[in-house]
This record gives C-alpha cells, sequence and structure tokens, in this order.
C-alpha cells in the first residue's frame, strides 16, 4: 500500500475519554473511531488487525476438528422465550422490534440458536461429536461501556458450540478448546493463563476464563505461586478460619457506641480486632424482567472480609442484574437497619445470608440495628441464623490457597476468553434429545466457548506499547513492513524504495511505502504510533544502495544494503508471522 494514496489518518491527541494505553493509541492510530458510546468502527488498519487475529482463530478451531458456521445476529424473542432468558438476560439484552411489533433481539451469544440448529439436525448418537462455530458481531447494551474495544456494546466475537453423547465425549472436546485457546492467544502474543472460572448456576467444575495479564483489567485473578492454583476471584473458594469450638460463648450484651459507623471505628472504639466484628452489606433484589424491587437481602461476612458480588448471586441463584446494593435510607423502614449500625439480630423482612466462616468464630460485635449500638459476644445459632450459610467473601492477597494453603498472590486480568461446559442445561430446556444404540433417549451435552476477538486486540496493544505507540507481534500487524522515503521527490530514492517495495510484495511480506510529500519527523512519528514492526528507511545513502533497518521493538538502526534488509525482513515474517515462534 502506497499512503499517498491510502486512506490513512493519524491524530496527535489523546481522546479524551480514553484512560487506558489501547484506547488512547487505537483510536490516535487510526486502528477504530466511534460512533457511539460502546460502538466503533474498524478503519483500514484496525480492522487489518482483527481479521489477522481472526485467522489464527480459524486456524486453531479448524485443526480441532470444528465447523465454521454463520448464523444471523437478529434472533426471534421466541427462542430466547423458550430457554427462560428473554426475562433472565435483563436489560443488556438488545431488543428490537420489527415493523409488525414482533420482538427480535440482537444477539449477545448464540446458545438459543445453535441449540434450535442441533435440535432440528441432530437425533443420533451417530453424529456426534459436533462443534460448530461463528465469528461474527456480538451485542449487549452494557450498563458501563468503557476502556474502547474492552468493553464495547457491539463486538467481534468468535463463538462455538459443541455437542456430545455424554459427559466424557464433552471434557475431550472440552480439553481440545482448552488447547485450540491456548495456541490462539500464544500465536497473538499474550502473556495469559486460563484460570478456573464462575459457573454460575450450571455449577460444578467446568469453565477456564483465559486471561490476559495487564494492570488495567477488569478480572481479579489470585494464584499460588507453589501450587499454581490460578482462579477468578468469585470461583476461589476461600479457606474459612477454624472454628472456635473451645472458646466459652459470653453473655450477648449491648453497648453505647456513638458514631461509629465503619468496622474501623467500631474496632477502635472498642478495642478490637476487626476480626472479631461482624461487617454487614445490604442490597436489594430486582424482578429479572420489570427491574422493580421485589426483595432485600442482608449480607454478614467478618469485619476483616470482602463480600463478593458474584458468589452472592449464586448463592441466592438470581442472575447478576438482579442484585444491587441498596439504600438503608430505602430499606430502613421495611427491615428494620440502621444505617451503620446493621447487624444480624433485629432485622426483618429480609433474606439474611451469612458468610460459613463466621458460624465458627465466638464472641463477635456486629450493628444493634438500633443508632449509636453495637452487641457484643454474638454467637451463631444462639444469638443469630441466616436463611443462606455459604461462602460468599473474596479471597484476596495473602489468604491461604484452598488448594494448598500457600498464601495466593492478587493480580488483574482482561479476560479474553472463556470455555465453558453447559452440559444439558440448553438441550433440556429447548427438547434437544438423541438416540443411542439402544434407542434410548438422551439430552445432547453440550460445551460453548467464546473469544473476544477485538478485545484481544486491545489486550495485544496493552502488552505491547511505549510512550511512541504501539508495538504490534509480527503475527498481528497490519503490515509487516514500512519502508519510509525520506525524500519522495529525490529520484534516486524514490526509485530504491519503489525496487525493495516490489521485493518484498513479491515475496509476500506485507508492506506499506511512505511515499507521502511530508517531513521525515512526521513519519517516523506516525510509523511508530502505528507500530510497524519492520522499517525500512531510504534516504541520503540511496546512491550507495545503503538503507536503514529498524525492528520497532528495538533501538538499533543498522545500516546495510537494500538486499540485506529485503532479505532480513523475508526471513523475520518467515519466522514470525504466523505467531507459531512464540510456542518456543
Ligand atoms: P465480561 O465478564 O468481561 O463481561 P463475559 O464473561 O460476559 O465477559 P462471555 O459471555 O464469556 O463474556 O463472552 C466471551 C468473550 O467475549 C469474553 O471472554 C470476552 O473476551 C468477550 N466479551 C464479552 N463482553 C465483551 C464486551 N462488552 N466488549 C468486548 N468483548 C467482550
Ligand atoms: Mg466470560
Amino acid at each position: 500500500m502506497r499512503l499517498s494514496k491510502a486512506y490513512f489518518k493519524t491524530y496527535r491527541d489523546d481522546p479524551a475519554e480514553a484512560v487506558i494505553p489501547s484506547h488512547r493509541l487505537l483510536v490516535r492510530a487510526g486502528f477504530i473511531r466511534k460512533s457511539a458510546s460502546g460502538i466503533y468502527f474498524y478503519m483500514q488498519p484496525g480492522w487489518r488487525s482483527i481479521r489477522k487475529i481472526e485467522e489464527i482463530v480459524r486456524q486453531e478451531m479448524d485443526a480441532k476438528g470444528a465447523q465454521e458456521i454463520r448464523m444471523s445476529a437478529i434472533m426471534p424473542a421466541e427462542l430466547w422465550q423458550e430457554s427462560g432468558r428473554w426475562a433472565a438476560y435483563g436489560p443488556e439484552l438488545w431488543r428490537i422490534k420489527d415493523r409488525h411489533e414482533r420482538d427480535f433481539c440482537l444477539g449477545p451469544t448464540h446458545e438459543e440458536a445453535v441449540t434450535w440448529i442441533a435440535r432440528e439436525d441432530i437425533t443420533s448418537y451417530k453424529q456426534m461429536p459436533i462443534n460448530l462455530y461463528q465469528i461474527q458481531n456480538k451485542y449487549r447494551d452494557e450498563s458501563r461501556p468503557r476502556f474502547g474495544l474492552l468493553r464495547s456494546r457491539e463486538f467481534v466475537m468468535k463463538d462455538a458450540y459443541s455437542f456430545d453423547v455424554d459427559s466424557e465425549a464433552l471434557d475431550k472436546t472440552y480439553n481440545l478448546m482448552y488447547e485450540a485457546y491456548s495456541n490462539v492467544f500464544t500465536r497473538c502474543g499474550l502473556n495469559f493463563a486460563p484460570v478456573e472460572a464462575d459457573t454460575g448456576s450450571i455449577g460444578g467444575k467446568g469453565s477456564h476464563e483465559f486471561t490476559a495479564f495487564t494492570e488495567v483489567g477488569e478480572s481479579d485473578i489470585v494464584y499460588c505461586e507453589k501450587c499454581r492454583m490460578a482462579a477468578t476471584q468469585e470461583k476461589a473458594e476461600c479457606v474459612d478460619d477454624p472454628p472456635q469450638d473451645d472458646v466459652e460463648m459470653l453473655p450477648l450484651e449491648k453497648k453505647e457506641t456513638p458514631g461509629t459507623t465503619t468496622i474501623e471505628a467500631v474496632a477502635d472504639y472498642l478495642g478490637l480486632d476487626k476480626k472479631q466484628t461482624i461487617k454487614a452489606l445490604l442490597f436489594k433484589r430486582l424482578d429479572a424482567e420489570t427491574l422493580e424491587v421485589t426483595g432485600y437481602v442482608a449480607a454478614f461476612v467478618r469485619g476483616d472480609r470482602e463480600c463478593n458480588m458474584i458468589k452472592m448471586v449464586n448463592a441466592l441463584d438470581i442472575p447478576e442484574h438482579c442484585l444491587e446494593f441498596a439504600d438503608e435510607a430505602e430499606m430502613g423502614p421495611a427491615t428494620g437497619c440502621v444505617a451503620g449500625f446493621t447487624g444480624p439480630m433485629g432485622l426483618h423482612d429480609c433474606t439474611i445470608v451469612v458468610d460459613s466462616e463466621l458460624v465458627g468464630m465466638k464472641n463477635l460485635c456486629a450493628g444493634a440495628c438500633e443508632k449509636d449500638h453495637h452487641l457484643v459476644n454474638m454467637n451463631y445459632g444462639r444469638d443469630y441464623k441466616g436463611d443462606i450459610v455459604t461462602d460468599i467473601k473474596s479471597l484476596e492477597q495473602g489468604d491461604q490457597c484452598p488448594v494448598c494453603g500457600h498464601p495466593v498472590t492478587e493480580t488483574k486480568g482482561i479476560e479474553v476468553g472463556q470455555i465453558f461446559k453447559l452440559r444439558d442445561k440448553y438441550s433440556v430446556a429447548m427438547g434437544a434429545n438423541f438416540v443411542d444404540e439402544n434407542m434410548k433417549s438422551h439430552p445432547i451435552q453440550m460445551g460453548c466457548y467464546g473469544i473476544g476477538v477485538s478485545r484481544t486486540m486491545a489486550a495485544v496493544v496493552e502488552q505491547h506499547y511505549d510512550d511512541k505507540g504501539i508495538v504490534w507481534p509480527v503475527s498481528v500487524a497490519p503490515y509487516h513492513v514500512i519502508i519510509t522515503l525520506i525524500k519522495a521527490k529525490d529520484e534516486t530514492q524514490a526509485a530504491l524504495a519503489e525496487k525493495i517495495y516490489d521485493e518484498l510484495q513479491a515475496a509476500g511480506v506485507e508492506v506499506v511505502l511512505d511515499d507521502r510529500d511530508e517531513r521525515p519527523g512526521v513519519k517516523f512519528k506516525d510509523a511508530d504510533l502505528i507500530g510497524y514492526p519492520i522499517r525500512i528507511t531510504v534516504g541520503k545513502r540511496a546512491g550507495e544502495d545503503i538503507v536503514e533497518y529498524k525492528l520497532r521493538r528495538e533501538e538499533n538502526v543498522d545500516e546495510i544494503t537494500s538486499g540485506e534488509a529485503v532479505t532480513r525482513a523475508i526471513e523475520l515474517v518467515k519466522e514470525e508471522g504466523d505467531g507459531r515462534c512464540f510456542f518456543r
């Protein structure tokens, strides 16, 4: 591509709302352009990188026997009503109506659609295993679209769905997808790890998130350096402190604790350790469809712990969007809670969820549900009870690893993909059955597997940039080489640049020729911002056939003959072009 003729634009200033590097750099380098909140156009270089990632995904999916199809992004409401998700998905589902007022949605994911296909076509065990995938725009009306491509409302996803006869067969397919995903993210040049993930209402061990490690990620990951356990914070099981069986229960006592509305303040005031206190968290439950308040929930964890929202929705067995933090002023009259002084005794008309650890702890201090008062020596069983008792706390930095007991480390990452054993959730709900060799009918065992293609592009940038711009790995760069022609009007320089351009193109190298009538400084800046892996500069020494050869990821510049530069570029692209170099 010749830049003098290309549709090409870079920007000097960061977009005002961009707070993270990938958002800032992808906009400035002209890869993406925002049309509305969370909606982006992919401009020429951006679309090339997306297609590179897609191609890697295709190769790895095809290698595992998956087959590409293309479903419609528009789905009739009836399909979603069958699975129950028309109501349960909540406001994130992008609903539309046609001219006859019929309901449709723009697909956020395609379990319903693919189960509908399978139930028509798959009737016998002989037809499985089958794994169908597509690469397509997905739509989610996210409550807070942000961080550019990391959380957008329209995004490119690869989604795959597998059909197997039983859980062993599903395990095999799942493991193949685990390998395919590991290969994809390796070839994209990401530093990532598969981590055990939450399976929500489906439960069991059956999901991994592939997390690219970065400071800006929205996924909280805990891992153990000793035994390699890695899990999302909502999945990681916490180890309860051992029960204090040998401690005697003391008589319950009410204390005046003026103005102590935080755990710190009350612990300080009464001279207690935070571990001897109970923290209250208040929530309201919403109807899945109308979002009207249907009830209240109070959760209790030990004062030094944090309550985990996903563990809470799992404990209550409700969709994520149906639980919100509650305002005590609103909830007080209905339940008896008092701002800053809420405890598990004295509450009424709300579901009480107690963290499992509290059951074995003796003589704790909690709010008395009375202004400026706390109760001390509160004991589970004798003084209060939970409607639900389970692990609702977050595993945090320094806590014991649930596998080996070593202190865990907390880190952040971007979820670039997730694989999930759906088992028979959709096949039972939608009646997708097959017959075995004895003509007995069973629900099909399903799995689903997603990769955020556009999010992956942003994750690559988060891991590969410097103060000048993006530093693309060769495998997903929009082009491999830029030839920077210093003086476009100088005939010797132009002729040499054209020669290199032709030779590289003939060898299958993707090359851009910067033949614009611009100052060299402008050209260098653009090249660095866009992040082409190789730069060949044709300037003053063109008459001697000498050019500058520089890799974007390295500082040094080599002055070599044009032939040598072409050979080196071809070699590097051969070596790193498909990203398999990262396997070593
Ligand atoms: P998140 O927890 O980040 O909202 P999710 O778990 O809801 O994501 P999945 O349903 O597992 O997402 O979708 C598969 C993949 O699609 C994710 O792993 C992620 O890479 C990508 N993805 C999901 N939501 C978005 C979004 N709003 N913008 C860009 N990519 C997304
Ligand atoms: Mg996910």
